[in-house]
């Protein structure tokens, strides 16, 4: 076994995903999948779940408390063990770089609500489910997908999206320091602008050029950048890290956005 094998070593472990049929959770689930992980990939899309390949498929939307509660239960139950997790489903809603974020005095109370039930409530809903497993068995792996958009002031970013991701930021920190004394990590990745479902619609190449010109690397991420990163969270080669934020977001952070 060469040293980079041995460092990124995911045979065997099991690991749950969110929002594991499209985008960045897509690229997750294949990329352990492939290195040899158990995969059970969750999301509310059967259908999108159908087009994957060697992993667990597993129908879950992440706003139901309970079913989150029975679905990490039942993933223990038939594998013995829960490894790490991926708190990574999310929707965005409203904005884009088309359509700015709008005034505090006018956003929809619907959209606000909506958001926060997936990329905020979703993610405590799984955070605090899986670290019951993880707790028993003294180890364990928790990343959250948040965002740049959480890491500052976005103006095409809905409220409701930069509040939720800002939000599991501070779940992640406050988890780590938590569950540290059961030998949990818990992390979270940041990311910048990416080619996924996320927007909805026909991809747009007037606002995939725009998102790419607000970033220092000068384009949008492809999910498979974030290959790396789920074999980093997913084996021990971070096992010395927990409570970071990890920016992959080509720089993003680096340059400040403007409305024109
Ligand atoms: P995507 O739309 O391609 O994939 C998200 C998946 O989550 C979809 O398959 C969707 O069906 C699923 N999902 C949505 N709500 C769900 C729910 N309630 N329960 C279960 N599954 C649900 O989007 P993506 O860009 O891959 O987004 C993944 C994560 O990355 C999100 O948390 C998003 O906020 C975050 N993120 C994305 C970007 C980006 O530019 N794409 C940037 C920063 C952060």
């Amino acid at each position: 076994m060469s040293i980079a094998d041995e460092v990124f070593d995911v045979t065997g472990t099991v690991v749950l995903v969110t929002g594991a049929g499209s985008g960045l959770g897509r690229s997750i689930a294949e990329t352990l999948a492939g290195c040899g992980a158990t995969v059970i990939a969750a999301d509310r899309d059967e259908a999108r779940l159908k087009q994957l390949h060697d992993v667990d498929a597993l129908p879950l939307d992440v706003s139901d408390a309970a079913a989150v509660e029975d679905a990490v239960s039942d993933v223990v139950r038939r594998h013995g063990r829960l490894d790490t997790v991926f708190a990574n489903a999310g929707i965005a809603r409203g904005a884009g770089l088309t359509q700015p974020a709008g005034s505090v005095d006018a956003f929809e109370l619907d959209d606000w609500h909506a958001l926060l039930e997936v990329n905020l409530h979703g993610v405590a809903h799984t955070v605090r489910a899986a670290a019951r497993p993880m707790k028993r068995q003294r180890s364990g792996s928790i990343v959250v997908t948040a965002s740049t958009a959480g890491l500052r002031a976005d103006p095409f970013v809905s409220y409701s999206y930069v509040v939720a991701k800002a939000g599991v930021v501070n779940l992640v920190r406050q988890a780590a320091l938590d569950l540290a004394r059961w030998r949990i990590r818990v992390n979270a990745i940041a990311p910048g602008p990416f080619k996924t479902n996320i927007g909805g619609g026909e991809p747009n190449a007037e606002a995939e050029a725009r998102w790419g010109a607000s970033v220092a690397l000068g384009r949008m991420g492809d999910p498979r950048e974030l290959r790396g990163l789920a074999l980093l969270f997913a084996s021990g080669a971070s096992s010395f890290v927990t409570g970071s934020v990890y920016a992959v977001d080509g720089g993003a952070l680096l340059q400040s956005m403007a409305l024109d």
